[in-house]
């Protein structure tokens, strides 16, 4: 692999003993490892308050690492390349002392300068780091550095962008890598793939073959412990802002000229500019929101929304969404993106159904028009997680019986063919960065739109003085969602059986 494939890099993590770190990033970065993508040439100093040593950041991230039952035969040697600060992030000197460390680790590993800082604590503390960081001089190195923020990138417009400025002081745009880890699923990834490189499917790509789509983002597992943070966001900001919106753009932009981070950037901001705004009178045609209420899952009770620990026993907070956003284009005119998402739900599945038009004549339900008729829509079903996958859903002839067809599903899933499991997002993402690709990332552009796309539906639901729809735990979210697809004529396709 040329040196270019091995970036030489240290990696400031804050909020290295926090859960985002352990879960994901130690694992991650691990990977990157053994894989042969990081060289003997890189360094993690983690960051937080705790009062640790390098030994104890040791013994964490190799804890995290068999956690998550990667092999550990080189653990020992991975460990070596990590260190600690403890850090208080409004006091200059924590920045000068990391300055100094960098420095020295910088001497000590050959690495020419090139500095990672990694944002994975409370977002209020992001504007306040990056400036410091500029002041004290720490991005001042002889290589590049580059700024990784997590989600939530504000959350509201105004929030988003004072964050923004702030970022900006000490950062160009083009050295900022806003997280969307979505953007990092192979199967996600894999939309542009299935759409520009398949003869068979792009020239069918348009509102004169697609019916509707439909993109689902479910969840079993309620806000564990993380009520309070989600008392402040509900599923809209925290799911549909970025996630899905994202998967929408993916779905819905034109071919870019050349897969190049701006190319493919423009497409996705010209394609988000055309996306029907919502007022806030209109919100409640467009989007319905529930909250889920006690029930059973996988015969297991479980309380309701409101019982949660650090939860508003009166809390309006959505659990659930589900939306329909219009695209006033010429490819998109008339076509309904059914965007749906929540936690409680009967099932952990995100996948997204490309329904295809009838055809205007079909002689076989000409045929059994006196039967039920058994021709069904076309499907294109791009299964994200847990299952990586597509899937046809086709019309077939029953067997033995003339003139009767049969749905016939063809199915491709990663897991069962290629038998391995496909690198994490964060992997992805984290050497995307290194190697200063930041076309899986959101551009400020596209977060700007994004949220003032959403602003006015959380404004009404704020402002609304009606309660919330509930749902019972372990099902698909409330009624309401089921009729804003019925009012168009269609409905949701049954997850389990695609
Ligand atoms: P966490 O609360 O588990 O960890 C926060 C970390 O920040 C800890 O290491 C803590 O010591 C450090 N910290 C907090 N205040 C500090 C201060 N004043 N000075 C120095 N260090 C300080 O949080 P988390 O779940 O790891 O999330 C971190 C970020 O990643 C958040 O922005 C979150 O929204 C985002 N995120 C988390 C997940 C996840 O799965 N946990 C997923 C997506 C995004």
């Amino acid at each position: 692999m040329s040196e270019n494939h091995n970036p030489k890099t240290s990696i400031v993590l804050f909020g290295a003993t926090g859960d985002l770190a352990k879960r994901k990033l130690y694992p991650s970065i691990y990977n990157l490892y053994i894989t042969g993508k990081l060289s003997e040439q890189f360094v993690v100093i983690g960051i937080a308050r705790r009062p640790w040593d390098d030994q104890t950041l040791r013994d964490n991230v190799r804890k995290a690492i068999e956690e998550a039952h990667l092999p550990t035969d080189n653990i020992e040697q991975f460990c070596n390349h990590f260190f600690y600060l403890p850090f208080d992030v409004t006091d200059t000197k924590s920045y000068q002392r990391l300055n100094q460390r960098l420095q020295e680790l910088e001497t000590e590993f050959h690495i020419p300068g090139n500095r990672i800082y990694y944002m994975a604590m409370a977002p209020e503390f992001f504007g306040t780091i990056a400036i410091q960081l500029k002041n004290e001089g720490v991005t001042q190195s002889d290589g590049w550095n580059r700024l990784v923020i997590e989600k939530p990138f504000g959350h509201d417009l105004p929030s988003a962008q004072k964050l923004n400025n702030e970022i900006r002081e000490a950062f160009t745009e083009d050295q900022i890598y806003r997280i969307d880890h979505y953007l990092g699923k192979e199967m996600v990834q894999n939309i542009e793939v299935i759409r520009f490189a398949n003869a068979i499917f792009e020239p069918l790509w348009n509102n004169r073959h697609i019916s509707n789509i439909q993109i689902t983002s479910s969840e079993v597992l309620g806000v564990e412990d993380r009520g309070g943070y989600y008392e402040t966001s509900g599923a809209l900001r925290d799911m549909v802002q970025n996630h899905l919106l994202q998967m929408v753009l993916l779905l819905s932009m034109d071919p870019p000229i050349r897969l190049a981070t701006d190319e493919v950037r423009s497409e996705k901001i010209k394609v988000l500019r055309a996306v029907r705004s919502i007022s806030s009178e209109e919100a409640d045609d467009y989007f319905i929101r529930g909250q889920y209420d006690a029930g059973t899952i996988q015969d297991h009770q479980v309380p309701g929304y409101r019982s949660e620990k650090n939860v508003n026993p009166e809390s309006k907070t959505e659990t659930f969404v589900s939306g329909k956003l219009m695209i006033d284009n010429h490819r998109w005119a008339g076509v309904p993106f059914y965007v749906r998402t929540g936690k409680r739900m009967a099932q952990k599945s995100t996948k997204i159904v490309v329904q295809f038009k009838d055809l205007p004549l079909n002689v076989y339900t000409q045929k059994n028009e006196k039967q039920d008729s058994s021709i069904h829509p076309n499907l294109l079903v791009i299964h994200i997680q847990p299952d990586e996958g597509i899937t046809l859903i086709l019309n077939g002839k029953k067997i033995g019986l003339l003139g009767e067809t049969i749905p016939v599903k063809l199915d491709y899933s990663h897991t069962s063919v290629d038998g391995v499991n496909t690198p994490e997002a964060y992997e992805r993402l984290i050497y995307d960065c290194m190697l200063g690709d930041a076309t899986n990332f959101a551009h400020w552009d596209e977060v700007n739109l994004s949220w003032a796309l959403i602003d006015p539906i959380s404004e009404a639901w704020s402002d609304s003085n009606k309660d919330i729809a509930k749902y019972e735990a372990g099902t698909m979210g409330p009624i309401e969602s089921e009729r804003l697809l019925e009012k168009d004529g269609f409905k949701w396709w049954p997850l389990e059986k695609l």
